[in-house]
């Protein structure tokens, strides 16, 4: 095999591995998995899946198409004879940028069970040119800049396959990329990506920013712009339509000429909605399939049977709603049958909050897809009880047998096989390999919790890893970490209702105690990764709170030693797998209720970090599997929170007031150490947001925070070696979150694919 590898590879570079350039011998590699994964592309019997989604936040490919192909050991060596390593060869691969947070990273990691488990299936997206952003930091503030991924080149193919799309009035032609999928000793599948020829970075002026009328060169430069304005809500609909046209003509296509005749077009394809943002593709193929001769009313039954819906969050303002006057302007052609939807809704039920087109002419997509699509799913067990019982509780009252629940899960291929090395190299000594393609099998790993010997070195993997992370950081941010220390990690989007600003009050209180003399159980080292929305003002108050609070911290010779804050830039795939396995304490702490699942928290459970979370999501699940004795559970519980937002009479100052450390830690926001390395302006929102609005109610959980947060950190400084052992149990329960058990759920249920 290796010399088959080494041939290969010499004749893609073209001459002698040793004289190869990293270059040469990454586009030797690319093509050596193209050609490897083409060979497990699979014909299609039966039903096949299509899963379509704004965001694919897929990570960079190459380890671990590697990894699952099974050529990965072999190149590594072949390289390191040639005097290359793999891990140099990596750094040249440009993450791509085809996603934001966990909605994205949920979608890849499906892609990748879908492929290992021999289940034909493909995604269905856009190909943005600069994703979200790039973000670093100038002045203690988010500075964002095109995320520009495609050059020099990119993993998605250009296809000579277009389709034309009638934007406006115009009509475009929406070219299709491909990237294969390989699944782990599975089959292939292919995540196909539209975009137009004439999309152009060249009409991006500073910054972000960019005429967001001249559709034909913006297109799908953007994942999510800026919609605070009418042309960004706009542009939103543009490409979501270009996305759901394209797609719904891929998946025509494709059926017919696997002998579909469109009447039975559910025998041959499912269709996952993955959140709002697809949701047009109902009211599109309903328009095709007319267009093909069918009724409307037979159109709308197979339309039905074949979509499906994930609802993500129960957050009210993302739930996406159009003024149907938007809609007359981009999709013309659409709002006829909106409309035909809409009265048909009205005939099943009188009940005005479950329409389609409400009394301000403003449609909403989750309605439609509820509906007209056969299935509606929560992400967690927590969220589907949520949806059913408070926000879409009317919907289920219509439709009970169309709710259920299917809780999130991640890919262990990457976020242990291809992240954690030697944490994989350890387990795989102790129980063997099956747990590869069975995640159940990490409970045998309870057979060593008493074991001293496992506990010391798996003491010794961690530490390992928060060596490798303080590496990376140091060359990345120039920033040095102190190693020797608890580290607590919260990285995910920055949200409200995530909760950072809570940390960030802790990590105030814990400078305050230690300038009073009161020295921590151990020394902490906390670290952030999350990007703002650019237009969202209160978050990068949290950002540039935590930038200053850090600056305040390292210039304090009495704290420092105890506590150090960094922010890690640019927070995407690669560095999630740089920072997952360094954790000792993962920050999950989400106002109840609000958080529809997390998968972050899968990744740190897994990878042997206890969780500091409340009961909300998937933290729910995680508890469960774990049990109380190793999770550290705070604040107030879902139902108190969704009672107190009913009451209506949440008073954070009435908390600010009676809590003196809690004052404390607020007003410290503007005191005179603060303002020496930060800015004003920025300082105050966030206080006076903290103080009279907290809408995510920070103020009540964040004595109980401290408390266990203190108490984690004493457990950790006093026994080890416990620690360490409940850590182990977390890696052991962890196999339920494997997003393989979560798309074999999906295929008994909703999708039966290949029947
Ligand atoms: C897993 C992941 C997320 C989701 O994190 P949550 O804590 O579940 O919000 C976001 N971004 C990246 C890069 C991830 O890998």
């Amino acid at each position: 095999m290796s010399i088959f590898i080494k041939d290969e590879l010499t004749q893609l570079c073209g001459r002698d591995l040793s004289a190869a350039s990293g270059t040469e011998i990454y586009h030797a590699l690319l093509e050596l998995i193209r050609r490897q994964s083409e060979k497990r592309a699979a014909a299609v019997t039966g039903r096949k899946l299509y899963y379509i989604s704004a965001e694919f936040l897929i990570g960079k490919l190459l380890s671990n198409n590697l990894i699952n192909l099974g050529l990965y050991d072999e190149v590594r060596s072949v390289l390191s004879e040639a005097g290359h390593s793999l891990g140099e060869i990596e750094e040249i691969e440009p993450e791509p940028s085809l996603g934001n947070g966990g909605l994205g990273r949920l979608a890849a990691c499906f892609l990748d069970s879908l492929a290992t488990l021999n289940l034909p299936g493909d995604g269905i997206g856009l190909r943005y040119h600069c994703g979200l952003f790039h973000q670093d930091f100038k002045n203690g503030l988010q500075n964002e800049t095109p995320d520009l991924w495609l050059e020099p080149h990119s993993a998605a193919q250009a296809t000579d396959t277009v389709f034309p799309v009638s934007l406006a009035g115009t009509t475009y032609s929406a070219r299709l990329y491909t990237i294969p999928v390989t699944g782990y000793e599975g089959r292939t599948n292919t995540l196909n990506l539209f975009d137009l020829d004439t999309v152009d970075t060249a009409v991006i002026e500073d910054g972000i920013s960019f005429d967001k009328t001249d559709i034909a060169r913006n297109l799908t430069l953007f994942l999510y712009p800026d919609d605070s304005d009418d042309n960004g809500r706009l542009l939103r609909i543009y490409q979501q339509y270009f996305m759901v046209s394209a797609g719904a003509q891929l998946i025509l296509k494709e059926c017919e000429e696997r002998g579909s005749n469109y009447h039975d077009l559910a025998d041959y394809a499912a269709i996952q909605i993955n959140d709002t943002h697809p949701s047009m593709v109902i009211p599109e193929l309903i328009r095709l399939l007319e267009e093909k001769g069918i009724d409307f009313e037979e159109a709308v039954q197979i339309v039905t049977d074949t979509c499906a819906y994930t609802n993500h969050t129960i957050l009210a303002e993302a739930l996406e709603k159009w003024p149907i006057a938007f809609l007359e302007k981009v999709v013309p052609q659409l709002v006829p049958v909106i409309r035909k939807l809409d009265a048909l809704a009205r005939t099943r039920t009188e009940d005005p909050s479950t329409a389609i087109i409400d009394g301000q002419d403003l449609v909403h997509m989750a309605h439609m897809d509820i509906h007209f699509s056969h299935s509606t799913n929560g992400v967690a067990a927590l969220h589907t009880e949520i949806l059913k019982e408070s926000e879409l509780k009317n919907f289920y009252t219509l439709y009970p047998e169309k709710f259920n629940n299917k809780t999130n899960g991640i890919t262990f291929r990457r976020w242990l096989m291809k992240c954690n090395p030697s944490l994989t190299k350890e387990i795989e000594e102790l129980i063997g390999p099956g747990f590869r393609k069975d995640a159940a099998e990490l409970e045998k790993l309870l057979a060593f919790t008493e074991n001293e010997e496992v506990l010391t070195r798996l003491g010794e993997i961690k530490r390992q890893n928060k060596e490798a992370l303080a590496q990376w950081l140091k060359q990345k941010q120039g920033i040095s970490l102190q190693t020797n220390a608890m580290f607590s990690i919260q990285s995910k989007r920055l949200h409200e209702y995530k909760r950072q600003q809570l940390n960030l009050l802790f990590l105030i209180h814990q400078y305050l105690e230690i300038k009073a003399g009161h020295k921590p159980s151990t020394a902490l080292v906390s670290i952030f990764g999350a990007k703002a929305a650019p237009a969202y003002v209160i978050a990068k108050d949290i950002i540039h709170s935590l930038l200053t609070l850090s600056e305040v911290i390292s210039n304090d010779p009495d704290v420092s030693p105890w506590m150090q804050l960094v922010f890690v830039e640019n927070y995407n795939v690669t560095a999630a797998e740089r920072m997952i396995p360094a954790c000792d304490l993962s920050e999950q702490i989400s106002l109840a209720s609000k958080e529809a699942s997390g998968t972050g928290n899968m990744k740190f459970m897994l990878n042997g970090a206890l969780t500091l979370g409340t009961m909300d999501g998937a933290n729910v699940e995680i508890s469960q599997a774990v049990g109380a004795e190793n999770i550290y559970i705070f604040g107030q519980s879902s139902d108190q929170v969704i009672h107190r937002y009913a009451k209506g009479d949440y008073c954070a100052k009435d908390w600010y007031e009676s809590d003196p450390n809690l004052k404390r830690a607020i007003d410290f926001l503007t005191g005179e150490e603060m303002l020496k390395y930060g800015h004003k302006e920025h300082l105050e929102r966030l206080k006076n947001e903290l103080i009279h609005k907290d809408w995510f109610q920070t103020l009540p959980d964040f004595n109980a925070y401290v408390v266990r947060k203190q108490q984690a950190m004493a457990d950790y400084a006093c026994n080890p070696s416990d620690w360490t052992r409940r850590a182990l149990i977390n890696i052991a329960k962890a196999g339920f979150f494997s997003s393989d058990r979560t798309i074999e759920e999906y295929n008994r249920d909703i999708w039966h694919l290949g029947e």
